[in-house]
């Protein structure tokens, strides 16, 4: 089975608005199992399966970060935020934005619909840490990063750190490390048809 990995901005992937998984089955679980993994491995709490370059709506989370504490991993497949309520700001973080910071408005509460990794369907109210986790990564589904929703200003702060991520992809890509544009995107889609058809 294919063995995966973080993608770091500005990776296709991260824009890449996702398609719902229409299958649950053994590559599936494998591939979980694996973001689990990179995630510890990169000290998140949360890992997006755009992260990892697969087009499907699927994220999990571990708000203590710690593997030890397996019994709050959580997965989300096919999830939709149909309550928020209030507001908060918060500094955020992500794992394919290293060394980036900024503070994000969210939601307060919301309230999350989803599929778990045996296909039963759950609704969940979520506030704090969790529900702003939930909200990151469910905007990676839509190929959304947190740096979209931070003010002009921030932005413009933030920049030299993303210019230099954008260099750094450019070099591995240079040193035939990773495809290039066309073909992470081919990919992309042959995985979209592949799971989806
Ligand atoms: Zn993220």
């Amino acid at each position: 089975m294919s063995e995966l990995k973080i993608v770091y901005h500005p990776h296709p992937a991260l824009r890449w608005k996702s398609k719902d998984v229409t299958r649950i089955d053994a590559q599936l679980k494998d591939w979980v199992e694996q973001m689990f993994d990179l995630m510890y491995e990169a000290r998140g709490i949360g890992l997006a399966a755009n992260q990892v370059a697969l087009p499907y709506r699927l994220f999990v989370i571990n708000p203590s970060g710690d593997p030890d504490q397996a019994d709050l991993e959580q997965v989300f497949i096919n999830p939709q935020i149909i309550k928020r309520n209030g507001s908060y700001d918060a500094e955020e973080g992500c794992l394919s934005l290293p060394e980036v910071y900024a503070p994000v408005t969210r939601a307060e509460k919301i309230v999350v619909e989803a599929f778990d990794l045996d296909g039963r369907d759950f609704a969940m109210e979520l506030s704090g840490i969790n529900g702003r986790v939930v909200q990151h990564e469910n905007d990676h589904l839509d190929g959304v990063m947190f740096t979209d929703r931070v003010g002009d200003s921030v932005r413009a702060e933030l920049q030299p750190l993303l210019d230099d991520l954008a260099g750094q992809m450019q070099h591995q890509q240079a040193e035939g490390q990773l495809a290039d544009e066309a073909a992470l995107i081919k990919e992309l889609k042959r995985l979209e048809v592949e799971r989806t058809a």
